[in-house]
């Protein structure tokens, strides 16, 4: 099967009705950007800025991060390569920045709320990604937005250093897009307010369920209630990808979600637009898309909406798609 899936590495991604969709990767060390290229991702769905900050005793200067976002976009030449800003806190620790210890991380002082608090540590990654972006097709996502309110201040305060590099004779591309992960029940409840705001959601399915279910990632005693295929989830995400596409943004996926074959013909049927996942999954992934046919699986969306429990969906899912196993 390996062997087989070879040949699609080069290949597009689009259902037999001649739906276009994107299998991209998720980048978390340099070498994952090697990884992408080798296994066929038209693109990189998700950059863990984090990652660049992990190894070092002090958080990394500007220059230091623009030359590491250049590296980047100039090995994905003409692809689009997506760059949450920092996402740290809940179960992501740093060493060099000293938090304070939480009864409940997860819920706590994480991600943008970090980034929107210390404005020391927001802006130089918003300058350097900034500066990198002429090398390539650079999109910039923000980590954890909960309310309008959050996007609007981060967004300012990216616009605010575009100017001020503008403004020192730096060059800055024009069509850098700006979106937003939707991981919170909040943002996905309001997906048609943010659709008027971003030019792009990227679903984080991994924190989107666990806040769903109010059940720890990370807990194997709760791992029961972390269910990707229930129908909650799968209402939550069709009204989020249809409150994007009323507005015209596209949308990814960038959780583990993206990468389960059993979630793949609802994800296409419903009309999610990116696949983002780690590069070992994508030749799988794409190989299922390039077999189904998106207006025939209509059907079968309706009916996992509709279902009352998790294993009632599969169940459908491994009837209409007999392939899939
Ligand atoms: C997610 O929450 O689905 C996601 C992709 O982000 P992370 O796993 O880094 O929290
Ligand atoms: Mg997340």
């Amino acid at each position: 099967e390996q062997q087989e899936w070879g040949t699609l590495k080069d290949e597009q991604t689009v259902s037999t009705d001649g739906r276009h969709f994107k299998v991209v990767a998720n980048v978390g060390t340099p070498i994952d950007v090697l990884d992408a290229r080798q296994t066929g991702a038209e693109g990189i769905g998700l950059i863990r800025s984090e990652f660049l900050y992990a190894g070092s005793e002090q958080l990394p200067g500007e220059e230091e991060q623009a030359q590491a976002y250049k590296q980047i976009l100039t090995e994905m030449p003409g692809q689009r390569v997506v760059v949450r800003t920092l996402d740290i806190g809940g179960d992501k620790k740093l060493g060099m920045l000293k938090l304070p210890q939480e009864n409940n991380p997860f819920l706590g002082f994480r991600a943008i709320r970090i980034g929107l608090a210390k404005p020391e540590i927001l802006r130089p990654q918003l300058r350097a990604l900034l500066r990198s972006s002429v090398y390539g097709r650079l999109a910039i996502m923000f980590p954890m937005i909960a309310t309008v309110e959050e996007f609007w201040q981060a967004r300012k305060i990216l616009d605010e250093e575009r100017q001020h590099l503008l403004d020192e004779g730096v060059q800055v591309a024009d069509n850098i897009e700006v979106g937003m992960m939707l991981e919170i029940p909040s943002s996905a409840v309001m997906a048609d307010v943010f659709a008027r705001e971003v030019d792009f959601f990227s679903i984080g399915s991994n924190d989107l369920i666990q806040y769903l279910f109010a059940a720890d990632r990370g807990d194997p005693r709760v791992a029961y209630l972390y269910q990707e295929l229930h129908p909650a989830v799968l209402r939550l995400v069709k009204q989020v990808i249809d409150a994007a596409h009323a507005e015209g943004k596209w949308v990814s996926m960038c959780g583990e979600m993206a990468s389960n074959p059993l979630a793949t013909p609802l994800l296409m049927a419903m009309g999610l637009d990116e696949f983002s996942m780690n590069s070992s999954s994508i030749l799988h992934i794409r190989s299922l898309i390039n077999q189904l046919n998106t207006r025939q699986l209509q059907p079968l969306v309706h009916k996992a909406l509709n279902a009352v429990t998790a294993a009632e969906v599969e169940r459908l899912i491994r009837q209409a798609v007999p392939k899939i196993i």
